[in-house]
């Protein structure tokens, strides 16, 4: 069995800021990733009842780096372990990554993709579709190609280039929505 993905809201950039929010279900596991800034939180609880979801029946959060528009409403599933680029965590519990990628279900894996910041995963879905990839390696389709808050174009380029090869089906981006990937990488580098 593959995993399932649900767009639960789509981020943007102005006016205002808000995530990308994504729900995946993998067999038993139920992982929102990015739950981050939005106009209002009804914006991520109503799309996830919608599915069949309350906010206890999650059991993980991803979050792609650590900023605040993608991490300030961590706290509104009470039962989740939280994974970040180095560790998960749970309650007062902190257990490591011993390394990346990190396998957080059968279809769910995250891979260390430093580049927006040193600190940025994607998360890479197995799904009937092909991959699916959840990232902020991109804002949205469009750009900015040049993530102007990147540390390192260098190293932003190089991790986009490692899930490109990845051939994913579906790219979605930290504050746009989803968008097909053709096989043409030329515009993403
Ligand atoms: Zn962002």
């Amino acid at each position: 069995m593959t995993a399932t993905y649900y767009v639960l809201t789509e981020g943007y950039i102005s006016p205002g800021v808000a995530s990308t929010v994504s729900l995946v279900v993998d067999g038993e596991r139920k992982i929102v990733i990015d739950p981050g800034m939005v106009a209002s939180r009804v914006n991520i609880l109503a799309p996830l009842e919608k599915q069949g979801v309350s906010p206890a029946d999650v059991t993980d959060v991803v979050v792609s780096h650590l900023h605040i528009d993608h991490t300030i409403n961590i706290a509104i599933f009470p039962n989740a372990t939280v994974h970040d680029f180095m560790a998960s965590y749970k309650n007062d519990s902190w257990v490591d990554h011993e390394e990346s990628p990190f396998q957080l279900s059968t279809n769910v894996s995250l891979h260390a993709t430093p580049g927006h910041t040193r600190e940025d995963i994607t998360t890479v879905v197995n799904t009937a579709d092909g991959i699916v990839a959840f990232t902020h390696l991109w804002w949205t389709k469009k750009g900015p190609i040049e993530d102007p808050y990147s540390y390192d174009l260098g190293e932003l380029r190089a991790s986009r280039k490692l899930i490109l090869n990845m051939n994913p089906s579906v790219i979605v981006p930290g504050h746009g929505s989803p968008f097909a990937f053709d096989g043409d990488s030329s515009k993403l580098l």
